[in-house]
């Protein structure tokens, strides 16, 4: 069984190196992280108050009463009820969904939709470790969305450079992702370079950091430059400035 946060689309991806295809994405609860850095304040359903990440309803296991046991069946069933086309791009997504890559249910879910030639997509923080093992598992992109010290995590539990190389070798097109503030630019900076001094041949998109359309705005112009002096490339955050981080769409 997986457990499901939310399954919701057709919509189009936000962010990152697809950004505005149509995709369909399924959320799996929990993460290995809490990333109080990213400040977005909440309020548990028994009411208390804490602090991480924008989806910290798939994070927090306080949420746990709304998420849902599924088998791939299930959840294939569920998809196919929105899929807007044959062929809509799938994105599997968090909390962190490679804490699942173990589960015979998620692999089945991965087969399942590369046999049936669907983009798919992970979403992960890439900091646990996995082997790749079947020929289906190769043509996954992994969108690597390595958290840095602004995450307010430790950097042992953030960098897995082994992982980050692994997916580079065994995919294509995989990407790293950055989210980026101007607060602490420089330090960043150095952080993204020191990561990817250990790594050949990687592609690096920087997003700015924030959940509402003035902290993007804010970020967004020091995010650029330092993506062209470095040589990567800026992402946008469409779902934040079109539908306001709303959940579902
Ligand atoms: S790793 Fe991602 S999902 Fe997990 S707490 Fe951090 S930002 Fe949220």
């Amino acid at each position: 069984m997986l457990e499901i946060n939310e399954i919701f689309g057709p919509t189009i991806q936000g962010e990152g190196k697809l950004i505005g295809t149509p995709s369909i994405f399924i959320r799996l609860s929990r993460c290995n992280m809490r990333c109080k850095g990213f400040n977005v304040n909440y309020k548990t359903p028994n009411g208390e108050l804490k602090k991480s990440c924008d989806t910290y309803y798939a994070v927090d296991s306080a949420f746990k009463n709304e998420w849902q046991k599924l088998n791939s069946k299930e959840i294939i069933k569920v998809v196919s009820k929105l899929e807007a086309n044959p062929k809509i791009d799938i994105v599997i997504t968090g909390g962190e969904p490679l804490l699942y890559w173990q589960n015979d249910e998620f692999q089945k879910l991965l087969k399942y939709y590369v046999e049936k030639e669907h983009q798919v997509t992970i979403e992960t923080n890439a900091s646990l470790d996995i082997d790749f093992t079947e020929d289906y598992q190769k043509k996954v992109l992994f969108s690597m969305s390595v958290k840095l010290s602004n995450s307010l995590e430790t950097k042992r539990k953030r960098i897995n450079i082994d992982t980050i190389k692994k997916v580079f070798s065994e995919t294509s097109n995989s990407y790293l992702k950055f989210v980026v503030n101007k607060s602490s630019i420089d330090e960043i900076e150095k952080e993204i370079l020191d990561i990817l001094k250990n790594i050949e041949n990687y592609e690096v998109y920087l997003m700015p950091l924030g959940s509402t359309v003035d902290e993007i705005n804010d970020n967004s112009k020091a995010v650029i430059n330092m993506a062209i002096k470095n040589g990567f490339k800026y992402s946008d955050r469409l779902h934040i400035r079109i539908w306001d981080n709303k959940r579902g769409v």
